[in-house]
């Protein structure tokens, strides 16, 4: 009889990624202080490192090396160490933990707030808990959900229903159809992060009272950047106090890392007391929290750099409008391109950074569709309007000169 041979096996499972052109390569990349939207480049084959300009970048604002947000972090450390010690219950809670979380429940008027490890764990442990505390839950999610969104759902084993993107009449026919008495959750997202689009939040509230529904709102994309406060763009809107869980990253604009849910406490204490992903974990470093709070506290009161990134986004889109190439046109910050074709899409992103020295990474499927490849351009607060030009015309040659390369769908 023969083994079963687990080499072969692995390796096979790579072949199949390879074959459908989805096989991942990361770019090694050293951010230097001060110098973003640049940074070194290190190619694998060994070559020489170069600056490149980098156009996929979440760190929006530019905050990950914003002067404060360094000084902070440089205080923390020396004033603490490196790491936190331990998990939050077991000696890993910090005065920087707390005055963060206090910093976060007044940026968006709520009660409380709860950090996590990331934007990630945030999603899995709120919605995996709100999911299996209320008996006979249905969670009703958009179909663009992100991954960690979908995670914490499976994890509440509550029921789902799926209602097509930002497809308010499809929402209300499935918030119908269940029993009135059961709890109900809308789970959805104010930013698409690959659609580049906006959740119409207003009308799913209004949906979510009709319906007697609990509000959970993903602003990953959307906290730092929208609203006078950074509060994200049920701030801007003036609905903050119509969500009731509000779910944040510092990985994006705020340029750090961590995640956050803020509501009210019951439901808040209740994820606290009960998410596996947050319990059983070491808290997050000093240098990590009190970077993440001045980032925070800065974009309360600055709106600088939401102006810069605002006037960046909106020259590039002129540009990319004017050269007719096939980007979604959606009402955030987020430009994706489409290409259609997972070679072709990665083709152009290699020939971006050889032959330009920019990095866009090429988004394949299944972070997208099949027959959506395309890059996900972000005009961040640190390009410069040279670079924003420089991008837009360079994108206008490629499209123009690689016809047969590029198939575009959009
Ligand atoms: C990136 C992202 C997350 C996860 O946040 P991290 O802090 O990076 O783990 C959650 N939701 C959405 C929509 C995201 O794009």
């Amino acid at each position: 009889m023969t083994q079963f041979n687990y080499q072969s096996h692995f390796e096979e499972c790579i072949e199949g990624v390879k074959r459908e052109g989805r096989y991942r390569t990361f770019a090694n990349l050293e951010r230097i202080a001060g110098r973003f939207p640049k940074a070194m480049y290190r190619p694998d084959d060994g070559g020489e490192a170069r600056e490149v300009t980098i156009w996929c970048s979440n760190d929006y604002l530019g905050m990950g090396q914003h002067p404060v947000v360094i000084k902070a972090a440089h205080e923390a450390l020396d004033n603490s160490g490196a790491g936190a010690g331990g998990t939050r219950n077991i000696s890993g809670t910090t005065r920087y933990h707390v005055e963060l979380e206090d910093s976060l429940a007044d940026l968006h008027h709520k009660e409380a707030a709860l950090i996590f490890s990331s934007g990630y764990v945030a999603n899995e442990g709120a919605l995996g808990v709100m999911g299996k505390v209320l008996p006979e839950c249905v969670i009703f999610s958009d179909e663009l959900n992100h991954a960690s969104m979908i995670h914490g759902m499976k994890d509440s084993k509550a029921e789902k229903k799926i209602f097509r993107h930002n497809d308010l009449e499809h929402l209300e026919e499935l918030l119908k159809s269940v029993d009135a008495k059961r709890p109900k959750i809308i789970a959805f997202e104010s930013v698409y992060s690959m659609e580049g689009d906006m959740a119409p939040i207003k009308e799913i509230c209004d949906l979510a009272e009709k319906y007697n529904a609990l509000t959970y709102l993903d602003e990953v994309h959307g906290v730092g950047l929208y609203g006078p406060r950074g509060g994200g763009v049920a701030e801007e809107r003036g609905l903050l106090d119509r969500i009731d869980v509000i779910e944040g990253t510092f990985g994006k604009a705020y340029g750090c890392m961590g995640g956050f849910i803020t509501g009210p406490s019951a439901i808040v204490d209740c994820v606290r007391s009960f998410a596996s992903g947050f319990i059983f974990t070491t808290s997050l470093p000093p240098a990590v929290l009190a970077a993440a709070r001045a980032a925070v506290e800065h974009l309360k009161v600055s709106d600088i750099e939401r102006e810069r990134m605002r006037r960046n986004v909106k020259l590039f889109k002129d540009m990319l409008e004017a050269a007719d190439l096939p980007f979604m046109r959606g009402e955030s910050h987020i430009v994706p391109l489409i290409v259609g074709e997972p070679n072709c899409c990665r083709e152009v992103s290699t020939i971006l950074m050889n032959e330009h020295n920019i990095y866009v990474q090429p988004i394949n499927f299944p972070t997208v569709p099949k027959g959506t490849e395309r890059l996900r351009l972000t005009a961040t607060a640190a390009h410069s309007q040279e670079d924003v030009k420089h991008m837009a015309n360079t994108l206008q040659h490629l499209w123009a000169t690689h016809h047969a390369l590029i198939k575009a769908v959009a």
